[in-house]
């Protein structure tokens, strides 16, 4: 493609983009494909010969389109959101342009230095203690995992990485029951095995019973086992559940312990002042994790990763071969040696773009907004005498199922199950689903930047109607 077709070709793209952001709500929020319809429109085997950019075009919008799922919907309501405001796709279209491979300063200097700088904004937005430095990670699964990495590797003063763990023993790690699949996946990864994963009880918030934490230690450490990690969680997936930072940091620093703390959807909400409680004993952690692309309007993919101690992390995955030495050796960050990518996308161009064109009250205003509408919806929908919340719901997120009066308990899942079958169906709304306490329940998540108070009022709606619908007789 010559660069004349590529300006005409990018310009229709760009009015498409913003025709397809302007016009959201036409598209059914959760697709409506089925399994396999979309591999059946696309040929066996690659053409030829080049084809012609309309026609690949065209088909993007025949075949792949009616394949999405539309995470920017406003009646997105499911999982977590990943936000992509407009900010930050401009920015990742510069991005996509200068195509740069950023592993190390020299590969880009403005790329490190603009992450150096990015990160620090990011640390003062939540209020994280000065110490903390950090860098971004694809996900929260690879900063989890870096931090169970480095917490291993301290443990035995970072010889494992070169004599693997055959002489160490066993090492256990703690998490409360309602940690992310990512920590069991973490310390699979890491070596430690999701066996020593040790998932404490919970109390009556689904927050980590701190009593029954250090009662594991204990008991782990008279059979001879290594306490290497603790995995704390603001804002479980589940249910937004929140574990004491401070109670559990004492124990760590007690027994020696890593303490990581995996933020990834909530950490966005630090940005509030009202929301800084859920860091209390922040100065007892040694690593932190939490997703700008979940909650703080920077596309995927984006999660900041904060440590108290850069050694620990660069000891851990540093490995410095000829060929990649360059002449400015550690007189400059070389992200490369911070995680387990050699190569690295240019991702803090978008925070860059998304933090100056809001500034921090057009975060606080974004938060603020989808925290005050589940606030409400959740203040209705416990009032309503046929639905009920099942967990507490300090941001946005709630968690609820309908319960008309007289259904017996046990066709109750089944009910909901049915229930959000028939909404997500409607292309109108998509919500995702948990269990607590064993019982099926729906989760509503509100995120969207395009979400606004009638599409609240909508969801409202059609959640009751459908439901209603399902006890006609
Ligand atoms: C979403 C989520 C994760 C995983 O995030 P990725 O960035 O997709 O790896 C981990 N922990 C919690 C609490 C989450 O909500």
């Amino acid at each position: 493609m010559d660069n004349e077709e590529f300006r005409k070709q990018a310009h229709k793209l760009v009015d498409w983009m913003a025709d397809y952001l302007e016009n959201l709500e036409d598209y059914p929020v959760r697709s409506q494909a089925k399994p396999g319809e979309i591999l059946a429109q696309l040929p066996d085997g690659p053409p030829q010969s080049g084809e012609d950019m309309n026609r690949i075009f065209r088909d993007f919008q025949d075949i792949i389109l009616p394949g999405m799922t539309h995470w920017q919907h406003p009646g997105f309501m499911a999982y977590f959101p990943a936000n992509a405001s407009p900010p930050s796709v401009l920015a990742e279209m510069l991005t996509s342009a200068l195509a740069a491979q950023c592993m190390s300063w020299q590969t880009s200097p403005a790329a490190t230095e603009l992450e150096e700088r990015m990160m620090d904004w990011l640390r003062q937005l939540t209020g994280l203690p000065e110490e903390f430095v950090g860098c971004i990670q694809d996900t929260a699964s690879t900063a989890t995992l870096a931090a169970v990495l480095s917490a291993r590797e301290r443990r035995h003063q970072f010889s494992t990485n070169h004599s693997g763990l055959s002489i160490t023993g066993t090492h256990t790690t703690y998490a409360s029951a309602e940690v992310h699949s990512s920590a069991d996946k973490a310390v699979r990864i890491a070596g430690l095995g999701s066996d020593n994963l040790r998932k404490i009880s919970v109390d009556e918030n689904f927050a980590m019973c701190p009593g029954d934490l250090e009662n594991a230690i204990v008991s782990d450490l008279n059979a001879g086992c290594t306490p290497t990690c603790v995995i704390a969680t603001l804002g479980s997936t589940s249910l937004s559940a929140v574990d004491p930072l401070r109670r559990i940091g004492e124990i760590c620093r007690k027994y020696d312990i890593w303490l990581h703390v995996d933020a990834a959807w909530a950490g966005s909400a630090l940005v509030l002042p009202e929301f800084r409680w859920m860091i209390d004993g922040i100065e007892l952690v040694d690593s932190l994790v939490f997703n700008p692309h979940k909650w703080l309007l920077t596309q995927f993919d984006c999660s900041a990763f904060f440590v108290r101690d850069k050694e620990a992390l660069i000891r851990t995955f540093e490995i410095l071969p000829e060929y990649l030495k360059t002449k400015e050796g550690d007189r400059v960050n070389n992200y490369r040696d911070w995680g387990v990518q050699l190569g690295r996308r240019f991702r803090a161009l978008k925070l860059w773009f998304v933090i100056r064109s809001y500034g921090q009250a057009g975060l606080q205003a974004h938060l603020r907004k989808h925290i005050g509408f589940c606030q409400d919806l959740a203040e209705k929908v416990d009032r309503h005498p046929d639905f009920e919340l099942l967990a507490p719901h300090p941001l946005a997120l709630f968690c609820f199922r309908y319960r008309p009066a007289g259904t017996d308990e046990k066709a109750l899942d089944s009910l909901n199950e049915t229930l959000l079958e028939k909404i997500n169906d409607s292309g109108r709304l998509y919500l995702t689903q948990t269990r607590i306490g064993g019982r099926y329940a729906l989760r509503f998540v509100s995120g969207s930047p395009y979400t606004e108070q009638h599409h609240i009022d909508e969801a409202w709606s059609l959640i009751q109607n459908t439901a209603v619908k399902l006890i006609k007789r």
